[in-house]
């Protein structure tokens, strides 16, 4: 390829000169394309290019000619192209430039005869993108051989950076300008996995909105560099006072967020970069914004986890830099009522900030079944996809989008046969929930006559409802760290007390389990101080902060007992691993129960654990005999029996129910409650799907508590199945090394058994 020195390319494009001339030309009234045109044409003479051209992706790998200086005119909104397709497509699939004097040499070279480019030897093409969304590509060509300067793909890259901003702020392209289909709007089907079951139909909504820069071009590059010092000053010092709060100074997960932050906000090479996109002639936020889709570009390239991790603090921080840089008041963030949540992740506290009943669906795009936000969202009855890639770089705001956690779709801007499907199933859902209401008062009794019970689990004043529409018979797990997590700050005795009090009265005659403060691992209240730990799940967390710290657990048991003053009380306590913390555990709440007056007792007292590590299970024979009844936590037992993280997707599918090591566990656990007759329940997520349930239920365990919405599915599942049958199905398959989830399916599915 042989290499002439540029002669007019390279000269004429100081970016900073560019950016000036683009500002003064999109300052003068016009629609998107007479925009589109006015910057090919700059572009092209100030770079002493024969020509320049944008092509925008339409559609999700279409890209098409939206402007051009020096290729045909008719070919505007007709020449195309693939992603991957020719040096354009190259570009966008890619996300990087191209430059070659000798183009049809190249051999990605597609010639585009409608636009006359064959003569055209020259040319340097660049992504128009936004943190890792290509928008379209931007070109321009010689016919020479010349070779294009590193000033000149600099310059290119900045405009292109321009035009993807007010791409995205519609001021430069308005959605719909190039005919009916609104390009880049188009549906989107992305799977991922359904953690709560449900579909729901309504507009997106953006946890952490989209900030859109009004004007990526500034005015006075001074006054943006003094913008962007007072915004970097307001966030080290709100940074720093975050960093001072009591709640903090400890240490803990959020310390070593916020000392990240800190050091991002400090680091010479992003602020060295910043203050180099201002210099070019960039707004500070266009600038912030920069730099963050530079990141991306170079993430993208480099699938390193830790650069992932490090891209992830430097976008929250860059985040927030931009809210202090764009008015607040542009980017208000309430859902409306029937919104679908979009978030990359979210904690349990995040999501029980949302106003209940207002949110009709939630998408993640990391997160995982057992983790606890996918529990509280199945309490809410709220359908739930997590793991759904890329997918708030998608979807905007108001989108109409669809959630079907039964399998794990989203369908952003589906079409309309799509949703019409859609409102099908939803109605036949109703009718199933229908024929779900006329099971309520029946029995859960199998073929062969045995009676399960069946439960509920909850935690929020709002689940309570639930139990007389799902027909449950009592509250299996109360967990009443969900009530902490609600409140700011801890919730007093009265409080604590007039929660309980009120469960009680909503259950009336039912039992209630309830489970003392479970928190630790990822369930977090910012206002208690938790120390930073390696493994938390593994580590400082529920009973045995309670018998390390007695002062909160105390509180709740007296909270306990206050609320149940003449009426029945069951009490469990969360992760026991030792007969010995199950006993000082029980000791403290019978000595509160001393102090009493005899009237102020509770009318009946039970005492009870969770069983949620193996040790637990090979305890002493004391604890079966004394705990009055233990409930099978199976989320945190199998975590702990398989070691294999609940909250992490990579490893939380590698184990099941059925798997015959951890159904050996429970036949043990059955054996040793039966020889104590300790009554045994399983309340874990397992527990509210069909199958499992049906696998434990033959496995003698005749109390499961499940979410609301699962009672009346299982129900229908017992009530069809000979369980008997089923374990013999269950062992057979053990013994032949069959893998029994399949035989069990099969089983069921002959014998119409609904799973
Ligand atoms: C469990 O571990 O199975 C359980 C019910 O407790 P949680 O999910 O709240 O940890
Ligand atoms: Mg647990």
């Amino acid at each position: 390829m042989s290499e002439i020195p540029a002669a007019g390319p390279g000269g004429a494009a100081s970016p900073r000169l560019l950016l000036r001339r683009l500002r003064q030309a999109l300052a003068a009234p016009g629609d998107g394309q007479q925009r589109l045109n006015q910057i090919v044409t700059l572009i092209a003479r100030s770079m002493a290019a024969e020509v320049c051209s944008v092509y925008l992706m339409r559609g999700q790998d279409i890209l098409q000619l939206s402007a051009t200086e020096g290729l045909k005119p008719e070919a505007v909104h007709t020449a195309q192209l693939k992603v991957g397709e020719g040096l354009v497509g190259v570009i966008a699939q890619q996300g990087r430039a191209v430059v070659t004097a000798n183009a049809r040499e190249h051999p990605e070279f597609r010639y585009l005869p409608e636009t006359g480019e064959e003569i055209y030897s020259s040319f340097l093409g660049v992504p128009i993108q936004k943190l890792g969304k290509t928008l379209g590509v931007l070109v321009v060509q010689n016919e020479r051989p010349v070779s294009y300067s590193e000033e000149d793909n600099e310059a290119l890259a900045l405009v292109a950076m321009v035009i993807a901003e007010m791409a995205e702020a519609g001021t430069l392209i308005p959605r719909g300008t190039f005919g009916d289909d609104q390009e880049n709007r188009e549906p989107i089907h992305i799977t991922g996995q359904g953690a709560a079951d449900g579909v729901a139909i309504g507009p997106a909504h953006l946890h952490e909105p989209k900030l859109l820069l009004p004007n990526p071009i500034a005015d006075d590059v001074v006054a943006e560099r003094v913008r962007l010092r007072e915004a970097l000053d307001k966030l080290r010092a709100d940074i720093d006072e975050m960093l001072n709060e009591e709640t903090i100074l400890e240490g803990g997960e959020h310390r070593d967020v916020l000392e990240t932050y800190r050091m991002f906000a400090n680091d010479p090479g992003w602020l060295r970069k910043l203050e180099e996109f201002i210099a070019t002639g960039l707004t500070a936020e266009a600038a912030v914004d920069a730099a963050r889709t530079e990141a991306r570009a170079k993430l993208n390239r480099s699938p390193d986890p830790y650069l992932r991790e490090r891209f992830n603090d430097l976008d929250d921080i860059a985040q927030r830099l931009l809210r202090r840089l764009i008015d607040p008041d542009k980017t208000g963030n309430q859902p409306e009522p029937g919104a679908i949540l979009f978030a990359r992740a979210l904690g349990p506290g995040e999501l029980m900030d949302y106003p209940r009943g207002v949110l009709a669906g939630i998408v993640l795009e990391e997160g995982s079944i057992s983790s606890h936000a996918a529990i509280v969202a199945r309490a809410l009855d709220i359908p739930l996809v997590v793991q759904a890639l890329n997918v708030t770089r998608d979807v905007d705001t108001g989108d109409t989008v669809i959630v079907n956690g039964d399998q794990g779709h989203i369908h952003l801007r589906p079409r309309d046969d799509v949703v019409t499907a859609y409102e099908e199933k939803l109605s036949l859902r109703l009718q199933e929930k229908e024929s779900f209401n006329a099971l309520r008062e029946l029995p859960a009794e199998s073929l062969d006559g045995t009676r399960v019970k069946l439960y509920m689990n909850g935690g929020l004043a709002a689940d309570l409802p639930s139990l007389n529409q799902s027909g449950a018979e009592g509250v299996g797990l109360l967990r009443t760290e969900l009530h902490f997590m609600l409140n700011k700050a801890m919730p007093t005795r009265e409080q604590q007390a007039g929660f309980y009090s009120h469960v009680l009265e909503k259950a009336d005659t039912r039992p209630v389990n309830f489970r003392t403060l479970d928190i630790g691992s990822d369930k977090v209240l910012s206002y208690l101080k938790q120390p930073r730990e390696e493994n938390p799940a593994l580590g400082w967390r529920a009973i045995r902060i309670g018998l390390d710290r007695p002062v909160v657990l105390r509180m709740q048991l007296q909270a306990l007992l206050r609320a149940a003053k003449g009426r029945n009380l069951r009490v469990m306590f969360p992760m026991v691993a030792a007969l010995l913390e199950f006993e000082k555990a029980r000791a403290m709440l019978l000595e509160e129960v001393e102090r009493l007056e005899e009237d102020a007792k509770p009318a009946s007292l039970k005492i009870g654990a969770m069983l949620e590590t193996p040790s637990l299970a090979f305890a002493q024979d004391r604890f079966f005999e004394t705990a009055d009844f233990i409930s099978i936590g199976g989320n945190d037992l199998m975590q702990f029996f398989f070691a294999a993280d609940r909250a992490n997707e990579k490893t939380a599918g590698r184990y099941e129910v059925t798997h015959p090591a951890f159904l050996s566990l429970i036949r043990m656990i059955v054996e040793r409650c039966e020889k104590a007759g300790t009554e045994l329940s399983f309340c874990g997520e397992a527990a509210g799907r069909p199958l499992d349930a049906l696998a434990l239920a033959s496995m003698g365990i005749t109390a499961l508590s499940m979410r609301p919405a699962s009672v009346g599915p299982v129900k229908r599942a017992i009530r069809a199945a000979n369980l008997a049958d089923l374990r013999k199905v269950a062992e057979g398959a053990e013994n032949e090394g069959v893998r029994v989830k399949q035989a069990l399916i099969g089983y069921c599915m002959e014998n119409l058994i609904p799973i």
